[in-house]
């Protein structure tokens, strides 16, 4: 069996590929490396196809599509700022790269396809936990972008009956994750601060929470939708759990500063996971304290990561508040 990766230099794609050669499939990884780094597959090099493409532009990629069985698209731009920056590169790599995809994969009449969505469609949720049904909210182009993705996939499956699920992750962690020079998500942030021994920089007071899940329960959840007969589902892929950013920096440890909330932001993320539970069995099984322990045996990864400080935070996130921090009525 043949499966497609996008994005399979990246942080999840990375873990997906390893269970996927777990399984024993034929892996093909399509990438550009703009965020994915060939060294996340360098333990696999030998036993992939490796293509350097870009999804966004339609080319000799698709041909790689003959044959595969199964396609994972998880390419995609996946940084707040620089979406609000540049709004056209997100859109061509999240919503025209899935179309792309969405053609090829058609095209080859695969048997599977899976894309990764965002929870960030949530916006600011009502409900927690927030289930599939909760509405649609997106905040900045990042979230924008990988739901109107969705909506093409989704559309594909209602329209086409083509075989496609959408699964929204929550906060993933673990290694390999992003070390991109781009401020990003909260981990990264910390581990190379503590690397440097620099005070890790907490949003507001620390107590928002989030619903961290560790990168092999999403790639479980991943391959175990692949092996599903869910066509045009959404699903939640969450720990069900959710733990503030004191907590996180309690299992860390070390100095800490205090840096400004930022608007656009949800106090908490919280998957309802009972959906995937029910209809796929899929259960997440890494605790955070697990979870931590792992990533801070393997923290030598961020040792070339930039340590952000509060005052390069700022200038960092200058667009960030430009954009978000005001009244929604003058959005
Ligand atoms: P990542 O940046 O590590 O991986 C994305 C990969 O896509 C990279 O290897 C990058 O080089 C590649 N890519 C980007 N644009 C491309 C293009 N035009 N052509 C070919 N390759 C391209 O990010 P990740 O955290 O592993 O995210 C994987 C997927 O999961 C993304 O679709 C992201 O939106 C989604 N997701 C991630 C999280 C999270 O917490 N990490 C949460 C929700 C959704």
């Amino acid at each position: 069996m043949k499966a497609i990766v996008t994005g399979g230099a990246g942080f999840i794609g990375s873990h997906l590929v390893d269970q996927l050669l777990d399984l024993g499939m034929e892996v093909s990884v399509l990438d550009n490396f703009s965020t994915g780094r060939p060294e996340n597959l360098s333990h696999v090099r030998d036993r992939i196809q490796l293509i350097e493409c870009d999804i966004s532009i339609p080319g000799k990629w698709v041909t790689e599509f003959k044959n595969a069985h199964w396609v994972f698209h998880l390419a995609a731009l996946a940084d707040i700022v620089p979406s609000i920056q540049n709004p056209d590169s997100y859109f061509k790599s999240n919503v025209v790269g899935t179309f792309n995809v969405l053609m090829a994969a058609k095209e080859a009449g695969v048997s599977r396809f899976v894309y990764a969505a965002s929870s960030s469609c949530y916006g600011i949720p009502e409900h927690y936990p927030t289930p599939e049904t909760a509405a649609i909210s997106p905040q900045y182009p990042y979230a924008l972008t990988k739901r109107l993705g969705e909506e093409l996939v989704l559309h594909w499956a209602q329209l086409y009956q083509f075989p496609a699920l959408t699964l929204r992750f929550f906060n993933v962690y673990g290694t390999r994750s992003r070390t991109s020079g781009t401020y990003g998500a909260v981990f990264g942030v910390f581990l190379a601060q503590k690397l440097a021994k620099q005070p890790l920089t907490i949003v507001g007071d620390g107590t928002q929470t989030r619903d961290f899940t560790y990168v092999t329960d999403v790639a479980n959840a991943i391959v175990t939708a692949a092996q599903s007969d869910a066509v045009g589902e959404i699903y939640n892929v969450g720990s069900g759990k959710t733990v503030s950013v004191n907590r996180l920096v309690e299992i860390l440890g070390g100095d800490t500063v205090h840096i400004p909330k930022r608007p656009g932001e949800p106090d908490c993320t919280f998957a309802d996971i009972q959906k995937i539970n029910r209809d796929l069995n899929w259960h997440p099984k890494v605790s955070i304290e697990e979870g931590v322990s792992q990533v801070l045996e393997n923290i030598e990864y961020w040792r070339n990561a930039p340590v952000w400080t509060p005052a390069s935070i700022s200038e960092a996130t200058r667009d960030w508040f430009k954009y978000l921090d005001q009244p929604q009525g003058q959005k």
